[in-house]
């Protein structure tokens, strides 16, 4: 199946300049919904992990499918001010100022095997802050994946030395 074509394709959002890469379209198709959540469940299936974590908000939706077809638990990464118990924080950068992301402090076992998701990799910031926050809750990082990999942007470059999945790139 050819992902791309489920994938809208929208100039200026949310801003003049930025190609947008709409996933609603691919998630409200039936066969393009059940292809693209087999096909990662079928990438990340060796890495094994205990949990999956979820980058909020689109990386919840294939997230909370993958973990359960791999047989593993779910946990959020959320903006701040979600979370109603304690958590850690880890600032990024955006392209202009930064932001923030949390977790729960005991969200996971210590040296549980964690496997992130997100719907799409662009600098990798995003990623790259949630990693470190399976960093301060002393987890195991046993991969990333993503539906939408934004190549030129060099994301990969800013993730620890793990396996990195795309199914699709542009
Ligand atoms: P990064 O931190 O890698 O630069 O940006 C990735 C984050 O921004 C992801 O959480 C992703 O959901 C969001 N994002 C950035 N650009 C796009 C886009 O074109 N389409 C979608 N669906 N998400 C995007």
């Amino acid at each position: 199946m050819d992902l791309k074509k489920l994938i809208r394709n929208l100039p200026d959002f949310p801003k003049p300049g930025i190609l947008f890469r709409d996933i609603t379209t691919l998630l409200r198709d039936p066969q393009g919904l059940r292809y693209v959540i087999d096909l990662m469940t079928e990438e990340c299936q060796s890495l094994t992990p205990d949990y999956v974590i979820g980058i909020e908000s689109r990386g919840f939706l294939f997230g909370t499918c993958l973990a359960y077809n791999l047989g593993a638990g779910f946990v959020p990464v959320r903006k701040p001010g979600k979370l109603p118990a304690a958590v850690h924080t880890m600032e990024y950068d955006l392209e202009y100022g930064t932001d923030k992301l949390e977790i729960h402090q005991d969200a996971l076992p210590v040296e549980s095997r964690v496997l992130i998701v997100d719907d799409l990799i662009a600098t990798g910031g995003t990623a790259a802050a949630t990693a470190e926050l399976v960093e301060k809750i002393d987890c195991v990082l046993v991969g990333l994946a993503f539906v939408i990999e934004l190549k030129d942007l060099n994301g990969r470059q800013k993730l620890p030395e793990v396996p990195i999945i795309s199914l699709v790139q542009y």
